[in-house]
């Protein structure tokens, strides 16, 4: 690590992702999952989170290279079982109700070579190991975040003509910046820009658009939005939890749930999609009421093809999140390869899982209210990059009215000026 600042940057990131994002407080149960490449970051996450007042700090340690070799050499039987220890989590964080945070340092190539039937059983055999946890954080019960931190594998992949000492710096700083750490006071950075990505939201869920009018290069889409939506941004996430809290670091997106049964249209996406380790690149999709019905990709058709056909529910539409191109991470010019990153330059959908917290009721709702609710079910969530300076959407109320909210890529001075 040769940034000069490095030290004084992590304390403050740390200080940022404890304070301004999990909101820390005394007496709470603070989980960090974490590569064990990332120790400089963990220690200084607890030590942070004991002086906070934290009732315990656990952490769950991984390593990118023994989750490849596991992938790679234990059978489909072994990767869809669930470990021994996944029942006693899932009980504990029901009944702990701990704030998680996990630390996200893969980069594609990390798994890059893996076939992608093992990464999906994987995969699937995680997302049912744990009903209760996802049930909670998904509904916005448990306070989570997800951060960045710089790997040599993930810096590589971002930075492949540098030497890896140096990419890695150039990541660290491309993080630090992204996250509002580096410049000014990253509290007060934080409290401005979560404010106003609350204020945003909050005036689109006031408009109760029926639907959404989706134009750009290659894309003509009409997105059905349903009854009772809200959009929601991660700054200062409530919901049915606790507390406020900033579930994404770095986060610039206001996103809703679609009515999975009425999207129509064409949609042409903007940046690669990196899906575990695999490219997809220069792509469409058609909808048809509601359902994807053509897919073309001129890089990784059958990884397209994976991911659509996955599941019945990653056929439908989970997530429209809305990106304007004047943030840090646009700014930076830099394809992080890292979804966490990259959804957060750029107007994205998602197909796949819907979010029951973009409906109001959601939260309390069961499966049927929300397949009702048109919030949709897969294993799947799979964002994917539609935004550019081409970007123009516009929001119709269910009584015609036409509300322009993007133009050439950027908020309308409609939306900016009532904020
Ligand atoms: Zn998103
Ligand atoms: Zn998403």
């Amino acid at each position: 690590m040769t940034l000069p600042n490095f030290d004084e940057l992590i304390e403050k990131y740390a200080a940022t992702i404890l304070r301004a994002g999990i909101n820390q407080q005394p007496g709470e149960t603070t989980i960090i999952q974490a590569d064990i490449d990332q120790a400089p970051l963990v220690r200084a996450l607890s030590a942070q989170a004991w002086a906070l007042g934290a009732r315990d700090v656990i952490v769950r340690w991984g390593d990118a290279e023994i989750g490849k070799s596991r992938l790679e050499n234990a059978s489909d039987e072994v990767l869809g079982t669930t470990g021994y220890a996944a029942a006693a989590f899932d009980d504990f964080c029901e009944e702990v109700n701990p704030n998680l945070i996990f630390v996200k340092s893969s980069g594609p190539s990390e798994l890059a070579g893996v076939d992608i039937e093992k990464i999906k059983i994987s995969n699937r055999t995680a997302e049912a190991a744990q009903p209760k946890r996802r049930k909670l954080t998904g509904a916005g019960k448990m306070p989570w975040i997800i951060v960045g931190a710089a790997s040599e594998n993930w810096a590589h992949d971002v930075f492949p003509d540098l030497p890896v000492s140096e990419a890695v710096d150039k990541l660290w700083e491309a993080i630090f910046f992204t996250s509002r750490v580096s410049f000014g006071d990253p509290l007060k950075n934080w409290e401005d820009h979560a404010y106003k990505l609350g204020k945003t939201a909050d005036l689109l869920t006031s408009y109760q658009f029926d639907h959404i009018l989706y134009r750009a290069e290659g894309t003509d889409l009409k997105i059905g939005l349903g009854g009772d939506r809200i959009w929601i941004s991660a700054g200062g996430m409530s919901g049915a939890s606790k507390k406020e809290y900033i579930p994404n670091i770095p986060t610039e997106e206001i996103f809703t749930t679609p009515d999975f049964h009425r999207v129509d249209g064409v949609v042409r996406a903007t940046k690669p999609l990196n899906y575990s380790g695999n490219l997809v690149d220069d792509f469409e999709l058609t909808f048809k009421d509601g359902r994807v019905v053509d897919y073309k990709a001129r890089v990784g058709q059958e990884v397209l093809a994976s991911i659509i056909e996955a599941d019945e529910g990653a056929h439908f539409l989970g997530e429209l999140a809305l990106v304007p191109i004047d943030t840090p991470i646009n700014e930076s010019g830099l394809l992080f390869l890292m979804t966490l990153f990259d959804e957060n330059a750029s107007n994205h959908l998602a197909v796949g899982r819907g979010y029951p917290a973009g409906v109001i009721a959601g939260p309390d709702m069961n499966d049927e209210e929300l397949r009702e609710a048109g919030v949709n079910y897969s294993s799947m969530h799979v964002d994917f990059m539609v935004g550019s300076d081409k970007t123009d959407i516009d929001g119709v109320t269910a009584d015609g009215e036409v509300v322009p909210i993007f133009r050439n890529g950027k908020w309308t001075d409609e939306i900016a000026n009532q904020l």
